[in-house]
Order: structure tokens, then C-alpha cells, then sequence
């Protein structure tokens, strides 16, 4: 293999996995550099004991928080990243998340880049993950230049009815976007079975619109992609003027050697800690507090969003199977009697007993399986969201051992508990307000909030200014000329809706402005939809583990 390419991309998520794809159209020698390895498909992966309690597939990683605490953080290390995971609920940003924002803590800031400017690249995104949804329908969405690709998944029979309900109440309920393989009118064709697996679980049919099922697969056989897996990067070498990275130091794990790769263009897409650790790590005589670092903000401004999973327990029994088709952005913005923005409201993936006993260990361990199993039958369950705020105390530092430190105090608390008090009105209306809520930590059995860091973002963010930024407008770093940033690292806010697409459509604009610094550009279908076609494996009874 050849050690020197076009392109390095470190990172094979959201960011890393779609931004190789945009680039892999063009020809150029990409080389992705991923620390994990494929995940396993086992049938593990849609159990909620193996997920939820055991925790198989969050990274044995240690993390420090600020008083020096250990604590293992909610982070996957596989092809795809942390979309392995996620629950493709694939939510553009608000217009208004892209300008400043009065917070009761605090300004969110300003993107250099209008909703408009953006635009084009969420549809792009939308078309590529295959989202369902239906614009039109949430009236805080901004302008949109296409239709999304898939009509919405259909509401089942208690979420329709709770959705008739808020909107007989006065509320805008909205089909929610999501990233799926499913084809509701050709069920034949279809891949997705429409379990209730999708948010925080591995899918074992490849039919959730992730990372390494739509971006990384398709690129596999390409003669001008090369994955290596089981590969982490450790530091990044410069020249001595330090402008250019000339190296990419990887270490293929304890009994494995270290390589050194070049490329004329490097993007960095570890995710937000790591990236920051990255260019931490590679502090030299020219970037003496980390690469890229003059401004200092490498690492600072973390966010992870205020988020609350809440499970509303009534007498009618919630027989959904695949739940998180409904969402309600009625009080994502101050006015109508707000003095604040709250949030946003998203229902989850079904809990089951053995999701709740993951979720609620402390609480649930003394009631008997049996009654945990009928609360389950009635549950239904919901993600409250409200905007964390980029604040330069939060931050990723590393130790001398290259161990992450998350420095976290979160803001926004009075707006958090604003959106939960509108949503027990809310359940008043879906009766469900006289019975039991129960909190559920975020999605694992974390004890200290920290360690959920499922939405980190913000340690690299991107504007104009270089003494208050670390990357310029197309994600490049004001101090080096041929590095680049493409994960959720670059956000300078993080609104009060999931990163994930966000970070997809920036992984294509940016990766087509390298395309077109390369003299390269990349074709229109690109973005396409890929054809819908079963997954090798696919059916179940034919899954092999690993590839
Ligand atoms: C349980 C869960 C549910 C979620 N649900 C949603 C949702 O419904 N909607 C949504 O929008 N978002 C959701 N998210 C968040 C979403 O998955 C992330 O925002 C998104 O994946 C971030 O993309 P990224 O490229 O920044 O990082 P990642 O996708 O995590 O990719 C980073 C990649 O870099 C690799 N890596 C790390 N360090 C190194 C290194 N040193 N060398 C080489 N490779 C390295 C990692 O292994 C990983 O593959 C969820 C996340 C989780 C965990």
C-alpha cells in the first residue's frame, strides 16, 4: 500500500464516513483511518440487556472529569462511529439557530453562515441518509429546497392518537424525520422491519440510515479508497513552520506498530473530544498549546445539550413498535408568552423491562420482573431537549498520559425545566398526566451526567475571526493550510435539535470544497439515493459477524 494519498480522513462517523463518500466520487486517493473495527452483527445487537446493562458496544475508554473522577464515557468505536448507535432522528437546525440567541445564561452565538447559505447541503444530506419526513409540516422549519426524499413513517395506531390529541389541544405536531431504510408502500423491498431498536441499539439488518451503511459500504470496493481499521491516530506531524501537516502518526493498537501516512489534504473527524485530544496532542515548537491552537479554543466551548428521557406510564397500553415518528417544536422559541427558548420535544425508541432496568437501575431493582414488564407494556416515552451553551470553561484537556479531562457546568437549567413543565401540560392532554413519570437517564446506566456525551460538540468551531475560532468558514484551520475539521467539532451552537445531520451536510459542503481545491468536482447523483436493494446478510437468518 502506498503511505501517501490525496486525502486523509481520520474518523469514519457522521462527519469522517459522509465526507469520505462526497470525496470518493472525484478519483482522488483517500485513505480513512478508523481507531475501531466493524461492528459485530450478532443477535446482541437488539437486545436491551446487552446494550442497556452491559454496555457492549460504549468504548472501555477512561475519561476524567474536572475534579479528576473517572468515569467511562458513552462513545463507539466502530466503521460509523457513533451513528452505530444513534436513533436517526435527522432534524435540521432552525434559521434562528444560525444567528445569535438570547439564552437566560448567556448569547448563543451567531454562525458564519446564514440557514440559507446551509441550505442546500441539508437537502443534500437528507437525500444521501434517505430521511422520511414531511416539510411543511413543523412551523419553526425554515425554507427547504426539496422535499425530503421518503414520505414520513406512519404514525402507529397510539402515537397517531397522541398526535390527534395535541393537535385537538392547540399544538403543531410533526411527522419527525427520520434516517431509515424503509419503503412503507413496497414492504417486499423494504429492509427495515421496524423494530423498536433503532435509538441507542446497533442495527442487525443494516437498515438504519448510518454512517457505514450509507456512507462507508458503498466505498469499500473503490480502487481509490483505502479503510484501514483498528487504526488511531495519535498526533499529526507539521513542518517546522508548522502551516502544513506532513504526517499522520497511527497506531494499529498494543501489539501492533505505529505508520506514518501523507497526504496533501488531512481532515481531522475523530469526533468532538478526540479531535480536540488529537490536535492537543500534537503540540510542537510551532503550536506550542496544540496544533492549530493560537486562539486557545481548541478543546473549549464542549457542548452536549440538556436532555431529559422521560417515560409517561397511562391506563391505555402503548403497543407501538416503532415509536419515534412524532415531534413537537411548540416551544422551541421564546415569544408566545416565552421569555426563553425550551426546546424541543421527540419521542424515543420503545423501553422494555430490560431497557428500563439499564435505565433506572437504582429504582428499578426491587420491583419484580413481572411488573416491570406491564409498566413497560405501558409506557410511552419522550426526549426533551434544550440548548447547551458554548461556554470556554467547558472543555477537553489531556493529560500528560494523553488521557481526556471534561471540564462540564451546564447552563440553560431554568430553560430545561421550562420545557418539562410544558410537557407535564402536555400529558394532560394524552392521559397520562395522573400516572407515574419516570426519569430515565441518558439512554445507558450513566451515573454522572458527563459521561452521556452522545451530542458532544463545539471544541474546534468554525467563524471568521482567528483569534476567536479555530476553523475558517470551509472547516479549515486558520493556522494550517491543509487541515481540515468535519465533525460535530466545528458547531459554534448547538440548537436544541440531534447534530447528526448537521454534521452530515457540512461533511458535504466541506468535502466538496476540497473536492474543488483538489481541481476536482463532485457529480450531482453523489448525493443520490443509493438503490434500495437488501444489504448482503440481509435476511436475518443470513447475518455472519463482522463484515
Ligand atoms: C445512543 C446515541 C443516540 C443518538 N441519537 C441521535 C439521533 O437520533 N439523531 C442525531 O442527530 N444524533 C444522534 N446521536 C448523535 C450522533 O450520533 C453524533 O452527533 C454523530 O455521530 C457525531 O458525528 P461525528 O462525526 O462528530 O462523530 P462520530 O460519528 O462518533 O465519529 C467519530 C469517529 O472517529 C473515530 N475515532 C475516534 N478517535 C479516533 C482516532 N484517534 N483515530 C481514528 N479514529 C478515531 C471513532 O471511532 C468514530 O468512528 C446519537 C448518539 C448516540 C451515542
Amino acid at each position: 500500500m502506498s503511505d501517501n494519498f490525496d486525502v486523509i480522513v481520520i474518523g469514519t462517523g457522521a462527519g469522517g464516513g459522509t465526507l469520505a463518500h462526497t470525496l470518493a466520487q472525484t478519483g482522488k486517493r483517500i485513505l480513512l483511518l478508523e481507531r475501531g473495527n466493524f461492528l459485530t452483527r450478532e443477535t446482541e445487537n437488539w437486545a436491551s440487556g446487552p446494550v442497556f446493562i452491559d454496555g457492549r458496544y460504549i468504548s472501555p475508554d477512561t475519561w476524567y472529569d474536572q475534579d479528576g473522577t473517572p468515569f467511562q464515557p458513552q462513545v463507539h468505536y466502530f466503521v460509523g462511529g457513533a451513528t452505530k448507535m444513534y436513533g436517526a432522528a435527522l432534524y435540521r437546525l432552525r434559521p434562528e439557530d444560525f444567528g445569535e440567541i438570547r439564552h437566560v445564561d448567556g448569547i448563543s452565538p451567531a454562525w458564519p453562515v446564514s440557514y440559507d447559505d446551509f441550505e442546500p447541503w441539508y437537502t443534500k444530506a437528507e437525500w444521501l441518509y434517505q430521511v422520511h419526513g414531511a416539510h411543511g409540516e413543523d412551523p419553526t422549519e425554515g425554507s427547504r429546497s426539496r422535499q425530503y426524499p421518503w414520505p414520513p413513517v406512519s404514525h402507529e395506531p397510539r402515537i397517531q392518537q397522541i398526535s390527534d390529541a395535541l393537535a385537538d389541544a392547540g399544538y403543531h405536531p410533526f411527522h419527525a424525520p427520520c434516517g431509515i431504510l424503509l419503503d412503507e408502500a413496497d414492504r417486499p423491498r423494504s429492509t427495515c422491519i421496524r423494530c423498536a431498536t433503532c435509538d441507542g441499539f446497533p442495527c442487525l439488518v443494516h437498515a438504519k440510515a448510518d454512517a457505514e451503511v450509507i456512507a462507508v459500504r458503498p466505498l469499500l470496493d473503490l480502487p481509490n479508497v483505502t479503510l484501514l481499521v483498528n487504526s488511531e491516530v495519535v498526533r499529526l506531524q507539521t513542518d517546522s513552520s508548522g502551516r502544513t501537516v506532513t504526517g499522520v502518526v497511527v497506531d494499529h493498537g498494543p501489539d501492533g506498530k505505529q505508520d506514518i501516512f501523507t497526504s496533501d489534504v488531512v481532515v481531522l473527524a475523530a469526533g468532538a473530544a478526540n479531535t480536540a485530544k488529537i490536535l492537543l496532542r500534537s503540540a510542537s515548537d510551532a503550536h506550542p498549546g496544540g496544533l492549530a491552537n493560537g486562539s486557545g479554543q481548541v478543546g473549549r466551548n464542549y457542548m452536549f445539550h440538556i436532555s431529559k428521557a422521560v417515560a409517561g406510564f397511562g391506563a391505555e397500553p402503548n403497543d407501538t413498535v416503532y415509536q419515534k415518528t412524532l415531534g413537537l417544536n411548540d416551544f422551541y422559541l421564546a415569544g408566545d408568552g416565552r421569555t426563553w427558548p425550551l426546546g424541543n420535544i421527540q419521542m424515543l425508541g420503545k423501553s422494555d423491562a430490560g431497557a428500563m432496568k439499564g435505565e433506572e437501575p437504582h429504582l428499578t431493582k426491587l420491583v419484580p420482573e413481572w411488573s416491570l414488564e406491564e409498566a413497560a407494556k405501558h409506557a410511552v416515552d419522550f426526549w426533551l431537549t434544550t440548548e447547551d451553551l458554548p461556554k470556554p470553561g467547558n472543555r477537553v484537556t489531556v493529560d500528560r498520559d494523553g488521557n481526556i479531562h471534561l471540564a462540564y457546568a451546564q447552563s440553560n437549567e431554568t430553560e430545561a425545566a421550562g420545557l418539562y413543565q410544558e410537557f407535564r401540560k402536555i400529558l394532560n392532554h394524552l392521559g397520562l398526566a395522573k400516572h407515574h413519570v419516570l426519569h430515565k437517564s441518558f439512554y445507558m446506566s450513566m451515573n454522572i451526567p458527563v459521561a452521556a456525551c452522545a451530542h458532544q460538540a463545539g471544541t474546534c468551531r468554525f467563524g471568521a475571526d482567528p483569534a476567536t475560532s479555530v476553523l475558517d468558514v470551509n472547516c479549515k484551520a486558520h493556522e494550517v493550510d491543509n487541515l481540515y475539521v468535519a465533525d460535530t467539532s466545528f458547531f459554534p451552537s448547538i440548537g436544541a435539535v440531534n447534530p447528526a445531520l448537521t454534521t452530515i451536510a457540512n461533511a458535504i459542503r466541506v468535502g466538496e470544497h476540497i473536492a474543488g481545491r483538489l481541481g476536482a468536482s463532485v457529480p450531482g447523483e453523489a448525493w443520490a439515493p443509493a438503490p434500495r436493494k437488501a444489504p448482503a446478510g440481509h435476511p436475518a437468518s443470513a447475518i455472519r459477524p463482522g463484515r
